[in-house]
């Protein structure tokens, strides 16, 4: 009996408390449905309702922003989206460069670019303050020569060098381009002092100021003869002027290769620096080119030719490959 006793007993607690959970329960629920909350229906519509609003929200958020980057775009000016026939310097590429390309290609990429024209790529600066900034660590000597060429490293105040990695990236590139054997320092006249002009006795001024220039700046001091974007040497100011958007965008013989083309920015320029006042053409067919050829226009001497009919070489038809270096296999040792 204890036995049924026990049966009888035992389901007890749990029917109760089964029962107070549904009642529990169906405190809380009417028709099934949570009571004091909301209907199932409901919870879908609301949840229905803030998916949309998300959505709406999240489109005209981006929406905004899109036109904040327009704005900045238009406002700003000074800075130029990546290519397209409504960049002014190649508008002005066609008056120089002639006939070449135009129409010949299909749209896009470099085969559609015209000679001397810039090709796609970063933003650079059209606006010029014709101010420098010091950039850079002084200190770095090198080459053997007598001759000693003392320079600082600088960099147009307009121009927001982050982009390629800042002031100090550019004048690193500068040191490293010309204390290579294989540039100017390898030559065995010269050498080499990247100074600090504020302590050069006497008020001296270093014997190359290497810039980095807005369009507009180089374009003052450099002249726009040719109708492209170029860089030069100003001997007048002990000027290097190295062209941000050339910096930035490279030159169609380079085909992208940007380290290649910012130490033959370097290196040719440098190179009207010390004294090296002609052009010289490509003289050996597949060779490489000299570093004191107008690589930025072309490998071909005719080529060049067209855009700059005042260089000696005329139509001649040979064709070199694009080369950074003052002596690319090595030092000179005479
Ligand atoms: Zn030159």
């Amino acid at each position: 009996m204890s036995g049924s006793s026990n049966f009888e007993r035992r389901p007890i607690p749990p029917a109760r408390e089964v029962r107070e959970a549904r009642e529990a329960r169906d405190a809380r629920m009417v028709n099934g449905e949570p009571r004091g909350g909301l209907t199932f229906r409901q919870v879908v519509l609301i949840t229905a309702i803030f998916v949309v609003v998300t959505l709406l929200v999240m489109r005209s958020l981006i929406n905004g922003l899109g036109s904040v980057e327009g704005v900045k775009g238009d406002a700003k000016a000074v800075t130029r989206e990546a290519p397209g026939p409504a960049d002014g310097s190649e508008q002005n590429g066609s008056n120089g460069a002639g006939e070449h390309g135009a129409g010949e290609h299909g749209a896009g990429g470099y085969d559609d670019l015209k000679l001397g024209e810039l090709p796609p790529g970063g933003k650079y600066t059209t606006k010029g303050s014709g101010k420098f900034r010091t950039v850079g660590e002084p200190g770095k000597s090198f080459g053997e020569g007598k001759k000693k060429f003392t320079y600082v490293v600088e960099v147009e105040t307009t121009l927001k060098a982050s982009a390629y990695g800042g002031d100090d990236a550019f004048a690193a590139m500068v040191d490293a381009t010309l204390s290579n054997p294989k540039s100017w320092g390898g030559d065995p006249r010269f050498s080499f002092q990247h100074v600090d002009e504020k302590k050069l006795k006497n008020g001296e001024e270093p014997d190359l100021r290497i810039q980095l220039t807005s369009t507009e700046t180089t374009a003052k001091t450099c002249g726009d003869t040719y109708g492209i974007e170029t860089s030069c040497n100003y001997p007048g100011e002990r000027r290097v002027v190295l062209n941000e958007a050339r910096w930035v965008r490279g030159a169609i013989p380079f085909e992208g290769d940007l380290g290649a083309y910012r130490q033959y920015m370097i290196n040719h320029e440098v190179g009207h620096g010390v004294g090296h006042k002609a052009h010289k053409p490509c003289t050996r067919e597949g060779g490489l080119a000299p570093v004191m050829m107008q690589q930025t226009i072309s490998l071909n001497n005719a080529e060049i030719y067209k855009i700059n009919p005042e260089e000696p070489f005329g139509h001649d038809s040979k064709t070199c490959r694009a080369n950074p270096w003052v002596f690319p296999y090595g030092p000179k040792d005479s």
